[in-house]
């Protein structure tokens, strides 16, 4: 495995680092937020407030103004209409000109109006006056309709035009027509627009449908008085605040009051984006303010993140070095003396006992090999005395009653020929007599010797016991049992034995009974026993066979 001993190798998405940056960017941002969002939320609540205490005192002041300033202009077409006994039908043309001027001289002490209109009782035109809008029959039609009412403006004019109404009658009160005041329209435009507003905002007056009356700021009615049909909003007669999307499209905080003296409604609308310009303001600069935040915290945390990792990875490094079996790891300790440093240097600590008890297994392992190894041999060693007769090195009477069930269960399987020679030394105990008990024993040991060299090596000879032997021939019938059984007694025979002291020549003779194996283990050595002891019976220095043993 790569080491892993640097934050700048490529790191999983679930490593240990990114979970400290990712926790540390969203307690920053999420901190940012909630501090920058309560006071700037409570600013933008104030700045509302404020609105809620201004609009209204606007629209009243406004509106009383406005009531004011329509009902002047009634009043003086009212004193127009019976101060001046304005004869409706001058009979001449001085009359006339007499009427006209008086007309003329009320439109300059007049603030409010800038023309007249005089209709006859039949609705007819008589005069008009002064600055007037096109006039069409359909509005004179509309003007006599609406003689008696009070101030209103004209549906008919393709520009907005308010007019108060006022009859002309004789002196003995017969109606003989109406007088007609058109308002100066434009002097109520800088009326509305004289009182105190931010430079976004604006007031105007518009019918409860939302059609604009009079010249707005943004959108100038270029002689039109009815631009908006679009508008979704309709205005109330309720003074609280509203926002929506004004004439304009713009997207206002706005208030409206009903006139008194006139069908119309007095809107009042500030650009929300203006009135909450401060808290927009401030929002920008909290937001930079809190991304740098976010950046500069997560660099931190980064770089804490690094400082801490670095040890980690080293010693994560380390342990698996350590699990591979590679105890030669150092790590170099951190300068500030923290928890990391008391980690490495236990850690440290831990991989020198480690080290050590290393070391002391390994001294105690090649003990315990050496202790092992003479184990082995002494066991080895048990097992050959066991099964070995201490005088010849032969092997045992014990062994050989092993091999012989081992060998004939074999056979019995395999149907291989198995053969048993019997062995006994001729006149023993004469030997023993004449040369003494270890002369004998050295006779023993001679033959023995003289034995294992003559066999086959998978052959097994045995001390059967006291001066007598055995021999197992694998894979040999009778005959070559035989014909073995006649090369070692000649052998025997021919040998030159050195015994007693001091040593001298001997010559010993041996006797041989040989049987095949038939299938019966009890009785197979019995056989050869019995031919070895005919063999005694013919006068010893021979071999019989089982086979002549019953012939
Ligand atoms: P035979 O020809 O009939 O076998 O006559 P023998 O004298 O050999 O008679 P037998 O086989 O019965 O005698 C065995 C003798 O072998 C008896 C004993 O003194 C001697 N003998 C047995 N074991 C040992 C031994 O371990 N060492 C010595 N030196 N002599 C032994
Ligand atoms: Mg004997
Ligand atoms: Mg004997």
């Amino acid at each position: 495995m790569a080491p892993l001993d640097s934050l700048d190798a490529k790191q999983p998405i679930n490593s240990l680092p990114m979970k400290i940056i990712f926790g540390v960017f969203i307690a920053t941002f999420v901190t940012a937020v909630v501090v920058s969002w309560i006071p700037l939320q409570s600013i933008y609540l104030q700045l509302h407030r404020d609105l809620e205490a201004t609009f209204p005192l606007i629209l009243n002041r406004v509106a009383a103004r406005t009531d004011e300033w329509i009902s002047d202009g009634q009043r003086e077409v009212e004193q127009a209409s019976t101060s001046d006994r304005i004869a409706l039908v001058p009979r001449n043309d001085s009359e006339k000109t007499t009427r006209d001027a008086a007309l003329l001289r009320r439109l300059r002490v007049s603030e409010q109006l800038e023309g007249f209109v005089i209709l006859d009782s039949a609705g007819k035109p008589q005069l008009e006056i002064g600055a007037l809008p096109l006039l069409s029959e359909e509005t004179y039609a509309e003007l006599f309709a609406q003689h008696e009412s009070r101030p209103f403006y004209l549906r008919q004019t393709k520009e907005f035009a308010l007019v108060a109404a006022a009859p002309l009658r004789t002196a003995s009160g017969e109606i003989l027509g109406y007088l007609f005041g058109f308002y100066n329209t434009a002097e109520l435009g800088d009326l509305l627009s004289s009182d105190a507003l931010k430079s976004t905002g604006e007031i105007y007056l518009a019918t409860e449908q939302a059609k604009i009356l009079t010249p707005v700021r943004t959108h100038p009615l270029d002689g039109r008085w009815s631009i908006s049909n679009e508008i979704v909003t309709t205005y109330t007669n309720n003074t609280q605040i509203r926002s929506y999307s004004n004439y304009a499209g713009h997207y206002v905080l706005g208030s409206s009051r009903r006139l008194q003296n006139l069908d119309a409604v007095l809107v009042v609308e500030q650009e929300y984006e203006t009135t909450f310009q401060t808290v927009f303001s401030i929002s920008r600069w909290v937001i930079t303010a809190d991304l740098l935040m976010v950046l500069v915290f997560s660099l931190l945390g980064y770089r804490v993140t690094k400082t801490i990792m670095q040890p980690i990875y080293a010693l994560s490094d380390a342990a698996q070095r350590i699990t591979h079996g590679n105890l030669d790891v150092y790590l170099s300790e951190p300068k500030a003396q923290d928890e990391l440093f008391l980690l490495t240097r236990a850690f440290n600590e831990m991989v020198k006992k480690l080290r050590e008890s290393r070391e002391e297994i390994e001294e105690i392992n090649a003990r315990l090999q050496d202790q092992n190894v003479e184990l082995h041999y002494a066991n080895n060693l048990l097992e050959r005395i066991s099964i070995t007769d201490g005088l010849t090195q032969l092997y045992n009477h014990r062994f050989f009653q092993d091999h012989l069930a081992q060998e004939t269960r074999r056979v019995d399987r395999s149907g291989d020929p198995l053969s048993m020679l019997v062995l006994d030394i001729d006149n023993f105990k004469k030997l023993n007599d004449n040369l003494g008990h270890s002369a004998g024993d050295q006779v023993l040991m001679e033959i023995s010797a003289l034995l294992r060299r003559t066999v086959r090596e998978s052959d097994l000879v045995a001390r059967y016991g006291g001066e007598e032997f055995v021999i197992t021939t694998s894979g040999t019938n009778l005959e070559g049992a035989r014909q073995l059984a006649e090369k070692i007694r000649s052998s025997v025979e021919r040998h030159e034995f050195k015994a007693g002291s001091p040593p001298q020549i001997v010559h010993v003779t041996i006797s041989i009974g040989v049987a095949e194996y038939k299938g019966e283990r009890k009785n197979f050595f019995e056989r050869a026993d019995r031919a070895l002891y005919r063999a005694k019976e013919r006068g010893k220095n021979c071999v019989v066979t089982d086979v002549e043993t019953y012939s």
